[in-house]
């Protein structure tokens, strides 16, 4: 083992033998009685993540997991506070469980996440939500057994908030809704403080894991025959900035890319500034990255873009996209986009919609800006009126709207290969599929197996989703 390995995996393993004494006995407390417990995620991928660890330590700690408040002992709520309307929404539903303590005064409710990273929301779970038991940070997930076992013991409330440097624990066991696909935090947090975004504030600065671990990880879900496995990360692209792992996000592109299997690997987000040429190369030469990129432009405005401190030009951004398209032919294209930035001129989002139309991405996630409190932004001058934001939003739907099914149609009578993901949730007696690129292919239920791969005829196209059969006519 090199000194930056060992190095590595001791800061891996730091407060590890804390963690197990605290999680053996939280299950001596429970005494091998069935006892349940109850999770509720809001917000993003990486808290689905980081949901999935506190599910896994609750069932070390002896829990079993329940889909129903009122049966539970534990009941836990993962926050978000990408917007006030997140935060609110959960505030409310921390409300309701307040019924759940009153029947079961023995019951725990913790809170954690995003939302009580900031101070002024743990001091409010604190003074106005009595039954609130603990809350604890996203980079503070390590330390739920040993908050949970002072409460359980008797000890008074706790509302931690998180350290300035928090360790990369590596020791949390996740406990996955599905065999088949796979979320893998690679590193967490953000440095980037693009002015309209709370992330940075209550992520805390970016950390990334040892490319030993993340291998490891990968390794473990490829062997026990997970198909899809997505890297997350607030900016993948800064993987290992600073770390001296010696190993950068495209080396560690490489490296996962030997593992051998059927499977294969998609990553999430990645800051435009930050993506290169070289991790274009790497996709290109491996067997496993799905030709998908997610690539988040926010506006076509250099102004724009600039009070944003997104720290790219459109037209840097429009050369990346080449770059990519170049080197991964048929590669899927995302962006996320925004509209209504404070300041933003009719001029602005022209530029917005030239950007769409010069780059035709396959879909765009579209949002109106709303200020959050705590960001740059929010003070700005010049806030956009709510109805020029809307108008500006109807417009941007229908060009998207229009260039995605073009697209989309031109894959009619195409065979392609899908990863057959469950039920549909919004067309009934439909399996929902993904392509490589991850468009969304509807088949009639029972034709293809969930978990598994097929390929499918499509038969119909439109904007957002495609419609297929198996291709050998099952
Ligand atoms: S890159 Fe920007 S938008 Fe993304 S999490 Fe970091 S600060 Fe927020």
């Amino acid at each position: 083992m090199s000194d930056t390995t060992e190095n590595a995996a001791r800061a891996g393993d730091e407060g590890i033998e804390s963690y197990r004494e605290s999680v053996a006995a939280v299950r001596e407390l429970l005494g091998g009685r069935r006892v349940y417990a109850y999770i509720l995620t809001f917000g993003c991928q990486q808290n689905e993540a980081d949901s999935e660890k506190l599910a896994g330590m609750a069932e070390q700690m002896g829990y079993t997991l329940c889909d129903e408040p009122d049966i539970a002992s534990l009941i836990v709520v993962n926050t978000c506070a990408v917007r006030e309307h997140a935060e609110k929404k959960a505030l409310s539903v921390i409300g309701q469980f307040k019924h759940c303590k009153r029947r079961n005064p023995g019951t725990v409710i913790a809170v954690c996440g995003c939302m009580v990273s900031q101070r002024h929301r743990a001091e409010e779970l604190k003074e106005r939500y009595p039954y609130v038991d603990l809350s604890f940070g996203t980079s503070d997930l390590r330390l739920f057994p040993s908050l949970l076992l002072e409460r359980l013991k008797g000890g008074r409330r706790s509302f931690t908030l998180p350290p300035d440097r928090p360790p990369v624990p590596e020791y949390m066991p996740a406990r996955r809704a599905l065999n088949y696909r796979a979320w893998v935090s690679i590193m967490y947090g953000c440095d980037n403080y693009c002015s309209y975004c709370i992330v940075p504030y209550v992520r805390g600065r970016e950390r990334s894991r040892s490319p030993e671990a993340v291998e490891a990880e990968v390794r473990g879900l490829v062997e026990s025959g997970c198909l899809d496995i997505t890297l997350l990360g607030q900016n993948v692209n800064s993987y290992g900035r600073g770390c001296g792992f010696g190993c950068d996000f495209p080396g560690l592109i490489s490296r996962l890319s030997r593992i051998p299997g059927d499977h294969l690997l998609r990553f999430m987000t990645s800051h435009p500034k930050d993506a290169t040429r070289e991790l274009a190369d790497v996709m290109a030469s491996s067997g496993h990255v799905a030709r998908q990129f997610h690539l988040p432009a926010q506006s076509g405005s250099d102004r724009v873009l600039s009070a944003m401190n997104r720290g790219y030009t459109a037209d840097e951004y429009i050369g990346k996209v080449s770059y990519i398209r170049e080197k991964l032919p048929g590669c899927v294209l995302t962006s996320d986009i925004m509209v209504g930035f404070p300041g933003e001129t009719e001029e602005d989002f022209a530029a917005t919609l030239e950007l769409m139309r010069t780059v035709r991405f396959d879909m765009v996630y579209s949002f109106i800006y709303s200020p959050r409190g705590g960001t740059p932004a929010a003070s700005m001058p010049d806030q956009v009126p709510e109805d020029v934001k809307g108008d500006r939003m109807r417009r941007l739907l229908e060009l998207q709207t229009s260039i995605s099914a073009q697209i989309n149609e031109g894959l009619e009578g195409r065979t392609m290969r899908v990863l057959c993901c469950g039920p549909s949730r919004t067309d009934a007696g439909m399996l929902e599929c993904r392509t490589e690129g991850w468009k969304q292919v509807l088949v009639p239920a029972g034709s293809l197996e969930e978990g598994r791969y097929a390929d499918v005829e499509i038969t119909g196209t439109g904007a957002f989703t495609l419609r297929g059969t198996p291709a050998d006519g099952k």
